[in-house]
């Protein structure tokens, strides 16, 4: 049984059940062991946990001879902005994203302030499981120090990729629904330094998430799409607890899924960079290859995961990736999801064209999106995979592999069929432009699996 701490994400799991305190110093001695001394930044996310674990962190690291940076609280963007800017040797960041309030997380950053690579993630877990602990002399161990600023030097540098007059004239009327997470740190800032006049919701940081659960979702937006209404605002856009992902709301009150919202900015990103790669996983929609299509832009496919794109931009020299779920990458700044970079992007584009949200979005080609999935056993997924992918290549489909398999047809629709990485099941994502087609799509794979994991068991 091979021995795992990362998950997609890094470290994840529910405060002093699998996550305790004695298990984040010992990992934090396994990464201050890795990363063999050298300016380490510690910050967290706003859970009720994060402190505590922060304290455990900074104590594992500095026993390894390491120097904890505590930067405290900040959007997980931010702190990856930090390593870069204040050129440190790397960084360890206390978040669960999006998940309920009673987990918590850590992740791993390399000195560009992007998540190590998998490689590394395996030889800290063998430091960690072999004991290979370093354990600094008295004299050489760590000696913290506080980072102050910045939040202040991560909102300008993002000021340096818009056109702030352009957008200060328009005087925009924006909500911002920060879900109680760290984009309260950043966000409404920002915005009214860009002029804007800023209205909040869910805005008091609290690590119970009263307001709303933490992943924006549209059926958690409800509030968000009603103050949008009553205030007239250009449009109102909700963070993810850590504040890397954001989920748009246009003037109308109406939430617009993340991969159309990153079209909008692929569109604009490529009119100004023909020709540059764009990089996504192949759960993106067809939206993401169109608008390349147009533009001249070339889309490089990836598995599912935010790592995995930021990994690939920076080995290909992409400057822009994107997710469906609201993550988009924009490499001038840092090549991570970064919510509060993604909000001045709209802004911008807001400002350069000179229409309304829902007008630019309602000129993007329409395609409808179903989801499923059916139960199958850890031990038998991958040779389901291996049969199915035999069974569609002797159809004559055209697919790709990259995660699961992902089939293309010749009216534009298109079905993945990928196992997740955490349950056992079977995920299905059907797009199609017609709702009849993406469901009539979703039942026949579903079918088609189903039988194999039946004759396979
Ligand atoms: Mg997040």
């Amino acid at each position: 049984m091979e021995r795992r701490l990362f998950g997609t994400n890094g470290i994840r799991g529910v405060f002093n059940q699998d996550l305790t305190i004695e298990f984040a110093v010992k990992i934090a001695q396994a990464i201050g062991t890795f990363f063999k001394g050298g300016n380490i930044l510690v910050g967290y996310d706003c859970r009720t946990s994060s402190p505590a674990i922060a304290q455990a962190v900074i104590a594992g690291l500095a026993s390894t001879g390491c120097r904890p940076i505590e930067a405290g609280m900040a959007p997980t963007p931010t702190l990856q902005y930090a390593v870069k800017n204040h050129s440190l040797d790397g960084g360890v960041v206390i978040t669960a994203s999006h998940n309920p309030p009673q987990y918590n997380g850590i992740k791993v950053l390399g000195n560009d302030g992007v998540e190590i690579s998998r490689e590394q993630e395996i030889e800290i877990e063998e430091i960690f499981f072999e004991e290979k602990l370093y354990r600094a002399s008295w004299e050489k161990i760590g000696q913290p120090r506080k980072l102050t600023n910045i939040i202040e030097e991560y909102n300008e540098a993002i000021k340096n990729h818009v056109d702030v007059e352009a957008i200060k004239r328009k005087k925009f009327r924006v909500v911002l629904d920060p879900g109680n997470g760290t984009a309260s740190l950043t966000a409404p800032k920002l915005l009214r330094k860009l002029g804007c006049k800023v209205f909040t919701i869910n805005a008091n940081i609290d690590g119970n998430f009263p307001g709303r659960p933490s992943e924006p979702r549209p059926e958690n937006l409800g509030d968000l799409c009603a103050v949008v209404r009553a205030v007239n605002a250009d449009f109102g856009v909700a963070y993810d607890g850590d504040a890397d992902r954001s989920i748009f709301v246009d003037e109308n009150g109406e939430v617009h899924w993340g991969d159309k919202t990153f079209a909008l900015i692929e569109e604009w990103f490529l009119r100004k960079n023909p020709g540059e790669k764009i990089v996504t996983p192949v759960s993106s929609s067809r939206l993401v290859l169109d608008v390349a299509e147009r533009y001249g832009g070339k889309v490089v496919w990836t598995k599912v995961g935010s790592v995995v794109v930021s990994h690939k931009m920076k080995e290909i020299g992409a400057k822009l990736g994107g997710e469906e779920n609201g993550g988009v990458f924009y490499g001038p700044h840092q090549p991570v999801r970064d919510g509060t970079m993604t909000t001045a992007l709209i802004l911008n584009i807001l400002a350069e064209t000179d229409k309304k949200l829902s007008d630019l979005l309602s000129e993007l080609p329409k395609y409808f999106i179903e989801k499923d999935k059916v139960e199958c056993p850890n031990e038998l997924k991958k040779k389901v995979l291996e049969r199915f992918r035999m069974e569609i290549e002797a159809e004559g489909l055209k697919f790709e592999t990259i995660d699961g398999a992902k089939i293309w047809f010749s009216d534009g629709s298109s079905i993945l069929v990928r196992p997740s990485g955490t349950e056992p099941i079977y995920r299905f994502y059907a797009e199609a432009r017609t709702r009849e087609r993406a469901e009539n799509l979703v039942r026949e794979y579903k079918e088609k699996i189903s039988k194999i994991v039946a004759e396979l068991s």
